[in-house]
Protein backbone atom coordinates (compact mmCIF):
# COMPACT_ATOMS: atom_id res chain seq x y z
CA UNK A 1 0.00 0.00 0.00
CA UNK A 2 1.20 3.39 -0.78
CA UNK A 3 -0.51 6.24 1.70
CA UNK A 4 -2.37 9.07 0.10
CA UNK A 5 -0.55 12.52 1.49
CA UNK A 6 -2.85 14.87 2.84
CA UNK A 7 -1.34 17.99 1.36
CA UNK A 8 -1.41 20.77 4.19
CA UNK A 9 -1.08 23.34 1.75
CA UNK A 10 -3.72 22.97 -0.21
CA UNK A 11 -5.99 22.49 2.83
CA UNK A 12 -4.60 25.51 4.13
CA UNK A 13 -5.06 27.24 1.11
CA UNK A 14 -8.91 25.93 0.70
CA UNK A 15 -9.12 27.28 4.18
CA UNK A 16 -7.88 30.80 3.86
CA UNK A 17 -10.31 31.32 0.83
CA UNK A 18 -13.08 30.62 3.07
CA UNK A 19 -11.62 32.56 5.23
CA UNK A 20 -11.24 35.62 2.92
CA UNK A 21 -14.67 35.63 1.88
CA UNK A 22 -15.66 35.60 5.81
CA UNK A 23 -13.76 38.88 6.20
CA UNK A 24 -15.32 39.83 3.38
CA UNK A 25 -18.19 39.64 4.66
CA UNK A 26 -17.75 41.59 8.24
CA UNK A 27 -16.20 43.89 6.02
CA UNK A 28 -19.46 45.11 4.80
CA UNK A 29 -20.73 45.34 8.70
CA UNK A 30 -17.66 47.52 9.20
CA UNK A 31 -15.68 44.95 10.81
CA UNK A 32 -12.40 44.31 10.10
CA UNK A 33 -10.49 41.97 12.56
CA UNK A 34 -7.18 43.20 13.79
CA UNK A 35 -3.96 41.04 14.65
CA UNK A 36 -1.47 42.96 17.03
CA UNK A 37 1.98 40.95 15.99
CA UNK A 38 5.07 41.35 18.46
CA UNK A 39 8.54 40.56 17.72
CA UNK A 40 11.15 41.14 20.21
CA UNK A 41 14.94 41.07 19.10
CA UNK A 42 16.39 39.64 15.73
CA UNK A 43 16.27 35.84 15.71
CA UNK A 44 16.28 35.00 12.23
CA UNK A 45 13.73 32.20 12.12
CA UNK A 46 11.00 34.38 14.41
CA UNK A 47 11.76 37.20 11.89
CA UNK A 48 10.56 34.61 9.42
CA UNK A 49 7.62 33.24 11.14
CA UNK A 50 6.39 36.59 11.87
CA UNK A 51 6.91 38.14 8.10
CA UNK A 52 4.52 35.53 7.14
CA UNK A 53 2.16 35.66 9.74
CA UNK A 54 2.09 39.73 8.58
CA UNK A 55 1.71 38.83 5.12
CA UNK A 56 -0.56 35.75 5.71
CA UNK A 57 -3.48 38.85 7.56
CA UNK A 58 -2.78 40.93 4.53
CA UNK A 59 -3.54 38.41 2.23
CA UNK A 60 -7.23 37.50 3.45
CA UNK A 61 -7.79 40.92 4.68
CA UNK A 62 -7.10 40.91 8.59
CA UNK A 63 -5.88 44.21 9.95
CA UNK A 64 -1.89 43.54 10.73
CA UNK A 65 -0.64 45.76 13.49
CA UNK A 66 3.48 45.00 13.59
CA UNK A 67 5.04 46.18 16.55
CA UNK A 68 9.00 44.92 15.98
CA UNK A 69 11.14 46.12 19.14
CA UNK A 70 14.49 45.93 19.83
CA UNK A 71 16.12 43.08 21.72
CA UNK A 72 17.03 45.36 24.77
CA UNK A 73 13.11 46.08 25.72
CA UNK A 74 12.48 45.81 29.49
CA UNK A 75 9.58 43.68 30.15
CA UNK A 76 7.65 46.47 31.76
CA UNK A 77 7.72 48.18 28.19
CA UNK A 78 6.35 44.70 26.93
CA UNK A 79 3.58 44.52 29.05
CA UNK A 80 2.45 48.24 28.67
CA UNK A 81 2.17 47.43 24.99
CA UNK A 82 0.61 44.50 25.66
CA UNK A 83 -1.75 46.25 27.76
CA UNK A 84 -2.37 48.94 25.66
CA UNK A 85 -3.09 46.50 22.26
CA UNK A 86 -5.37 44.80 25.15
CA UNK A 87 -7.34 48.03 25.35
CA UNK A 88 -7.80 48.79 21.57
CA UNK A 89 -10.89 48.01 20.02
CA UNK A 90 -9.40 48.00 16.91
CA UNK A 91 -7.68 44.55 18.12
CA UNK A 92 -9.05 41.13 17.98
CA UNK A 93 -5.63 38.81 18.63
CA UNK A 94 -2.70 39.69 19.73
CA UNK A 95 0.57 37.17 19.36
CA UNK A 96 3.73 37.23 21.00
CA UNK A 97 6.59 35.52 19.59
CA UNK A 98 7.99 33.10 21.51
CA UNK A 99 10.65 32.60 22.25
CA UNK A 100 11.41 36.11 24.16
CA UNK A 101 14.97 37.53 25.17
CA UNK A 102 16.08 35.88 28.59
CA UNK A 103 15.35 38.90 30.57
CA UNK A 104 11.58 38.87 30.16
CA UNK A 105 9.16 35.98 31.81
CA UNK A 106 7.56 34.44 29.29
CA UNK A 107 4.88 33.37 31.70
CA UNK A 108 4.06 36.74 32.32
CA UNK A 109 3.79 38.15 29.29
CA UNK A 110 1.18 35.12 28.19
CA UNK A 111 -0.62 35.71 31.15
CA UNK A 112 -1.11 39.47 30.56
CA UNK A 113 -2.60 39.03 27.37
CA UNK A 114 -7.01 39.36 27.86
CA UNK A 115 -7.74 35.90 26.96
CA UNK A 116 -10.50 36.88 25.06
CA UNK A 117 -7.31 38.05 22.67
CA UNK A 118 -5.60 35.40 23.40
CA UNK A 119 -5.41 33.86 19.18
CA UNK A 120 -2.47 31.72 19.96
CA UNK A 121 -4.77 29.86 22.98
CA UNK A 122 -1.15 29.92 25.22
CA UNK A 123 -3.54 31.43 28.02
CA UNK A 124 -4.27 29.37 31.28
CA UNK A 125 -7.67 30.53 30.89
CA UNK A 126 -8.00 28.90 27.47
CA UNK A 127 -6.18 26.07 28.02
CA UNK A 128 -8.15 25.26 31.08
CA UNK A 129 -11.66 25.89 28.94
CA UNK A 130 -9.91 23.59 26.46
CA UNK A 131 -9.23 20.45 28.80
CA UNK A 132 -13.12 20.94 30.07
CA UNK A 133 -14.05 20.69 26.62
CA UNK A 134 -15.65 24.36 26.76
CA UNK A 135 -15.52 26.65 24.09
CA UNK A 136 -11.88 28.29 24.07
CA UNK A 137 -9.18 29.36 21.49
CA UNK A 138 -7.36 26.24 20.71
CA UNK A 139 -4.04 26.45 20.14
CA UNK A 140 -2.86 26.51 16.49
CA UNK A 141 -0.99 23.33 15.59
CA UNK A 142 -3.00 21.30 17.62
CA UNK A 143 -5.99 22.27 16.04
CA UNK A 144 -4.70 22.64 12.49
CA UNK A 145 -3.82 18.57 13.22
CA UNK A 146 -7.60 18.46 13.97
CA UNK A 147 -8.62 20.02 10.55
CA UNK A 148 -6.49 18.01 8.69
CA UNK A 149 -7.76 14.55 10.10
CA UNK A 150 -11.20 15.90 9.74
CA UNK A 151 -10.83 17.10 6.36
CA UNK A 152 -9.28 13.76 5.53
CA UNK A 153 -12.27 12.03 6.51
CA UNK A 154 -10.24 10.32 9.44
CA UNK A 155 -12.47 9.55 11.86
CA UNK A 156 -11.24 9.82 15.21
CA UNK A 157 -14.27 8.00 17.21
CA UNK A 158 -13.34 4.82 19.21
CA UNK A 159 -9.35 5.46 17.19
CA UNK A 160 -6.37 4.01 19.67
CA UNK A 161 -4.33 7.12 19.21
CA UNK A 162 -0.08 7.27 19.77
CA UNK A 163 0.93 10.92 20.37
CA UNK A 164 4.95 10.97 20.64
CA UNK A 165 5.90 14.14 22.64
CA UNK A 166 4.16 16.07 25.77
CA UNK A 167 4.78 19.63 25.00
CA UNK A 168 2.40 22.66 26.02
CA UNK A 169 2.32 24.02 22.71
CA UNK A 170 1.91 20.13 20.89
CA UNK A 171 1.63 16.35 22.45
CA UNK A 172 -0.40 18.00 25.03
CA UNK A 173 -3.26 20.08 23.87
CA UNK A 174 -3.44 17.42 20.91
CA UNK A 175 -4.11 14.38 23.44
CA UNK A 176 -6.56 16.76 24.83
CA UNK A 177 -8.09 17.75 21.88
CA UNK A 178 -8.84 14.03 21.00
CA UNK A 179 -9.97 12.18 24.19
CA UNK A 180 -12.92 15.53 24.22
CA UNK A 181 -16.33 14.06 23.72
CA UNK A 182 -17.37 15.78 20.12
CA UNK A 183 -16.76 14.51 16.40
CA UNK A 184 -13.43 15.40 16.13
CA UNK A 185 -12.41 13.40 19.28
CA UNK A 186 -13.47 10.59 20.75
CA UNK A 187 -10.38 8.65 20.60
CA UNK A 188 -8.22 6.38 23.22
CA UNK A 189 -4.59 8.61 23.02
CA UNK A 190 -1.41 7.16 24.61
CA UNK A 191 1.42 9.91 25.30
CA UNK A 192 4.56 8.94 24.71
CA UNK A 193 7.61 10.78 25.79
CA UNK A 194 11.65 10.07 26.54
CA UNK A 195 10.63 8.10 29.53
CA UNK A 196 8.47 6.02 27.90
CA UNK A 197 9.88 2.27 28.04
CA UNK A 198 9.14 0.86 24.46
CA UNK A 199 8.12 3.52 22.29
CA UNK A 200 7.56 0.71 19.52
CA UNK A 201 5.24 -1.25 21.28
CA UNK A 202 2.66 1.33 21.69
CA UNK A 203 2.95 3.28 18.28
CA UNK A 204 2.71 -0.56 16.69
CA UNK A 205 -1.03 -0.38 17.59
CA UNK A 206 -2.32 2.92 16.48
CA UNK A 207 -4.54 3.48 14.29
CA UNK A 208 -3.32 7.35 14.21
CA UNK A 209 0.05 7.98 15.02
CA UNK A 210 0.72 11.91 16.02
CA UNK A 211 4.58 12.57 15.65
CA UNK A 212 6.09 15.69 17.98
CA UNK A 213 9.42 14.64 19.11
CA UNK A 214 11.63 16.94 17.35
CA UNK A 215 13.95 14.24 16.16
CA UNK A 216 14.39 12.90 12.82
CA UNK A 217 13.84 8.66 12.07
CA UNK A 218 11.80 8.64 15.41
CA UNK A 219 9.32 6.69 13.66
CA UNK A 220 10.30 3.94 11.23
CA UNK A 221 8.50 1.94 8.71
CA UNK A 222 8.56 -1.11 11.13
CA UNK A 223 6.44 0.24 13.92
CA UNK A 224 3.73 1.23 11.59
CA UNK A 225 0.31 -0.67 11.69
CA UNK A 226 -0.01 -1.39 8.05
CA UNK A 227 -3.08 1.38 7.21
CA UNK A 228 -2.38 3.63 9.70
CA UNK A 229 -2.41 7.13 9.55
CA UNK A 230 0.36 9.15 10.42
CA UNK A 231 0.40 12.97 10.87
CA UNK A 232 3.94 14.46 11.26
CA UNK A 233 4.37 18.00 13.45
CA UNK A 234 8.05 17.68 13.66
CA UNK A 235 10.74 19.78 12.04
CA UNK A 236 14.41 19.29 11.90
CA UNK A 237 17.04 20.36 9.45
CA UNK A 238 19.17 17.94 8.58
CA UNK A 239 23.00 18.76 6.77
CA UNK A 240 22.76 18.62 3.13
CA UNK A 241 25.28 19.28 0.82
CA UNK A 242 23.54 19.06 -2.33
CA UNK A 243 20.74 21.97 -1.23
CA UNK A 244 22.20 25.43 -1.35
CA UNK A 245 21.56 26.58 2.24
CA UNK A 246 23.24 23.06 3.12
CA UNK A 247 20.56 21.74 4.94
CA UNK A 248 17.15 20.21 4.10
CA UNK A 249 13.99 19.92 6.24
CA UNK A 250 12.63 16.42 7.56
CA UNK A 251 10.47 15.82 9.88
CA UNK A 252 10.05 12.83 12.93
CA UNK A 253 9.13 9.95 10.77
CA UNK A 254 11.23 7.85 7.85
CA UNK A 255 8.85 9.47 5.33
CA UNK A 256 9.82 7.52 2.14
CA UNK A 257 9.56 3.81 3.99
CA UNK A 258 6.41 4.85 6.34
CA UNK A 259 4.38 5.68 3.45
CA UNK A 260 4.87 2.22 2.08
CA UNK A 261 2.77 1.46 5.03
CA UNK A 262 0.62 4.07 5.74
CA UNK A 263 -2.76 4.69 4.41
CA UNK A 264 -2.69 8.60 4.95
CA UNK A 265 0.35 10.91 5.43
CA UNK A 266 1.68 14.58 5.89
CA UNK A 267 4.93 15.50 4.00
CA UNK A 268 6.81 17.74 5.88
CA UNK A 269 7.51 20.37 4.24
CA UNK A 270 3.92 20.85 3.54
CA UNK A 271 1.77 19.21 6.27
CA UNK A 272 0.93 20.77 9.67
CA UNK A 273 3.34 23.34 8.81
CA UNK A 274 1.12 25.18 6.66
CA UNK A 275 -1.74 25.25 8.96
CA UNK A 276 -0.40 26.38 12.09
CA UNK A 277 -0.83 30.34 10.67
CA UNK A 278 -4.22 29.61 9.23
CA UNK A 279 -5.60 28.21 12.41
CA UNK A 280 -4.08 31.90 13.61
CA UNK A 281 -5.93 33.67 11.15
CA UNK A 282 -9.32 31.48 11.54
CA UNK A 283 -9.28 32.44 16.00
CA UNK A 284 -8.54 36.07 14.81
CA UNK A 285 -11.50 36.24 12.34
CA UNK A 286 -13.72 34.06 15.25
CA UNK A 287 -12.70 36.86 18.18
CA UNK A 288 -13.54 39.57 16.03
CA UNK A 289 -17.30 38.26 15.47
CA UNK A 290 -17.73 37.38 19.26
CA UNK A 291 -16.20 40.78 19.88
CA UNK A 292 -18.63 42.17 17.65
CA UNK A 293 -21.34 40.47 19.55
CA UNK A 294 -21.96 37.90 16.04
CA UNK A 295 -21.10 34.02 17.46
P1 LIG B 1 9.58 19.95 22.44
O1 LIG B 1 9.03 20.98 23.37
O2 LIG B 1 11.04 19.78 22.29
O3 LIG B 1 8.95 18.54 22.89
C1 LIG B 1 9.37 17.34 22.30
C2 LIG B 1 8.65 16.21 23.00
O4 LIG B 1 9.03 14.99 22.37
C3 LIG B 1 9.03 16.08 24.48
O5 LIG B 1 7.86 15.80 25.23
C4 LIG B 1 10.00 14.88 24.50
O6 LIG B 1 9.89 14.11 25.68
C5 LIG B 1 9.49 14.06 23.33
N1 LIG B 1 10.56 13.27 22.71
C6 LIG B 1 11.72 13.72 22.20
N2 LIG B 1 12.46 12.69 21.72
C7 LIG B 1 11.72 11.57 21.94
C8 LIG B 1 11.94 10.20 21.68
N3 LIG B 1 13.06 9.77 21.12
N4 LIG B 1 10.97 9.33 22.05
C9 LIG B 1 9.83 9.75 22.64
N5 LIG B 1 9.58 11.04 22.90
C10 LIG B 1 10.51 11.94 22.56
O7 LIG B 1 9.02 20.13 20.98
P2 LIG B 1 7.64 20.76 20.41
O8 LIG B 1 7.69 22.22 20.58
O9 LIG B 1 6.48 19.98 20.90
O10 LIG B 1 7.85 20.45 18.87
C11 LIG B 1 7.99 19.13 18.39
C12 LIG B 1 8.38 19.17 16.92
O11 LIG B 1 7.33 19.76 16.19
C13 LIG B 1 9.62 20.02 16.62
O12 LIG B 1 10.34 19.44 15.55
C14 LIG B 1 9.06 21.34 16.20
O13 LIG B 1 9.91 22.06 15.33
C15 LIG B 1 7.81 20.89 15.50
N6 LIG B 1 6.74 21.89 15.47
C16 LIG B 1 6.17 22.17 14.29
C17 LIG B 1 5.14 23.08 14.23
C18 LIG B 1 4.50 23.38 12.91
O14 LIG B 1 3.77 24.32 12.80
N7 LIG B 1 4.74 22.58 11.90
C19 LIG B 1 4.69 23.74 15.37
C20 LIG B 1 5.27 23.41 16.59
C21 LIG B 1 6.30 22.48 16.63
P3 LIG B 1 10.25 14.70 27.15
O15 LIG B 1 9.07 15.51 27.55
O16 LIG B 1 10.40 13.47 27.99
O17 LIG B 1 11.51 15.49 26.98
Amino acid sequence: MTAKIIDGKQTAADMRVELKAEVAKLKIKNIVPGLAVILVGEDPASKSYVTAKERACEEIGIFSDDNHLPADTSEADLLALVEKRNNDPKINGILVQLPLPKHIDESKVLLAIKPEKDVDGFHPINIGKMVAGEKAFLPCTPNGIIQLLKRSGVKTEGAEVVVIGRSNIVGKPIANMLIQKKDTGNATVTVCHTRTKNLADHVKHADIIIAAAGRPNTVTADMVKPGAVVIDVGVNRVEDSTKKRGYRLVGDVDFEAVKEKASLITPVPGGVGPMTITMLLYNTVESAKQAAGLI
